[in-house]
């Protein structure tokens, strides 16, 4: 097997996977991509069949980011040949004094010209009966929001990833990294790897993957979970008739119409418990669970039916809860991508930000994403406070 690469990608989840495709679209079989475990494995953060997409942020930055990860994925369903996302509209709703402001997204929407509409309690029910509010509940719709679908867009990015040259090898953990002027040398139980350019896409592993290289993030790795319902009616919540939805307080709730199983799916935001990527486990938090059940049955309760499942998944949450993209200062051939827990609509397009720099050594999106810097004051700090929401 060759051993030399110009790019290797540390990590296959959803931005590593991305990261795999972009550059292979450059430099095709100069792309190694090592994943620790098999593809498609649940024990990180990107493997289920939906996240939300949306445009609705609340910072003109996201605005602008978002509008390209569209762009990206439609670039990646024209030559996968397979859907990625899908549209089903979108609701941020909230009391009025609630912990998230709503204006914060529609200036950020208005500063970006991206239409969204004002709906108040009655005409949120008007809309989508599914929703029982009371009057203090305002919302934003926005009509481009919807659903991109984890499990398969990552299937999608490295189905062409290998479709143009590069190698993709699973069950194979980095042990280590060495930087030698303008080389890279990653190790692993297989043998070493050389390159010229590595991207760390490490998801809950980051701080692991960076510690080779004597860096420590003040990151928290949280277990979340989400649960399908078999809501009694589960047509009343196919995509064409329901959008996705977010709960704009705190705690945040959110949720998705009927899609990739036989009911609705529904989760608190950053509710869950500080564990490790290697000694989480994987059984459900009934404190968590009963908190979503008691928010469906008061605002959405034909969404409510037995349990389905519930899947935990890990976030790997940065103080500001914003993303960490771009080079190492330290080390230059070495670029970092994380999400932040909020990261996978933009799956696609990070892997085209970091194709770019890591080939042409600078990215027309810089202006979206230098506000990621690896080495922004609060990700110096030892213990920063932490805001996880956005
Ligand atoms: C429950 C839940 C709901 C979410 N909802 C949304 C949403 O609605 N919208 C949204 O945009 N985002 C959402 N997110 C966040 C989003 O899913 C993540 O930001 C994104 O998937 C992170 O992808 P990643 O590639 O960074 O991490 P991962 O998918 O975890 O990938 C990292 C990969 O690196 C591999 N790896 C690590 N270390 C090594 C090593 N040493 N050697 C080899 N391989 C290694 C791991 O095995 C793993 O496969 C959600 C996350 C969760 C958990």
């Amino acid at each position: 097997m060759k051993r030399d690469y110009e790019y290797i990608v540390l990590g296959l989840g959803g931005l590593g996977s991305g990261a795999a495709y972009w550059l292979s679209r450059d430099a095709g079989a100069e792309v190694l991509g090592i994943e620790q475990f098999e593809l498609g494995h649940v024990r990180g953060e990107s493997q289920d069949h939906s996240r939300i997409i949306r445009l609705s942020y609340h910072t003109p930055e996201y605005v602008e980011l978002a509008k390209l990860a569209y762009d990206a994925w439609s670039t990646l369903q024209r030559e996968s040949g397979d859907q990625v996302w899908l549209k089903t509209g979108g609701l941020d709703f909230a009391r009025r004094d609630s912990r998230i402001p709503l204006d914060t997204y529609r200036n950020a929407m208005r500063a970006c010209n991206v239409a969204y509409e004002d709906v108040d309690a009655r005409e949120i029910m008007r809309r989508w009966p599914q929703f029982t509010l009371d009057d203090d509940i305002q919302g934003l719709y926005q009509e481009q929001s919807g659903i991109a679908m984890a499990a398969r867009a990552n299937a999608a990015h490295q189905k062409i990833a290998r479709a143009n040259g590069a190698t993709l090898i699973d069950r194979t953990p980095v042990t280590n990294i060495l930087t030698r002027g303008n080389e890279v040398a990653v190790e692993t139980p297989g043998g070493t790897f050389s390159c010229r350019k590595l991207v760390i896409a490490a998801g809950p592993w980051s701080n692991r993957a960076l510690g080779y290289l004597g860096i420590e993030l003040p990151l928290e790795v949280t277990r979340e979970q989400v649960t399908y319902f078999a809501a009694p009616r589960p047509d009343d919540f196919a995509p064409d008739r329901f959008p996705v939805w977010i709960w704009m307080d705190d705690p945040c709730f959110y949720g998705f119409p009927t899609f990739g199983e036989a009911g609705p799916k529904a989760a608190q935001d950053a509710g869950g418990k500080p564990v490790t990527a290697d000694t989480r486990d994987f059984e459900p938090e009934p404190e968590n669970q009963r908190g979503v059940e008691e928010f469906l049955s008061r605002y959405i309760p034909g969404a409510l039916g037995p349990i389905i499942y519930t899947k935990t998944c890990l976030y790997t949450l940065t103080p500001d809860r914003d993303f960490v993209v771009g080079r190492v200062p330290d080390a230059p051939q070495v670029l970092v991508a994380l999400g932040a827990a909020h990261g996978y609509k933009f799956a696609s397009v990070l892997g085209r930000v970091l194709a770019e720099i890591a080939v042409d050594g600078t990215t027309p999106s810089a202006g979206e994403i230098d506000r990621f810097a690896i080495d922004r004051p609060i990700l110096l700090e030892e213990s920063p406070a932490t805001s996880f929401m956005v």
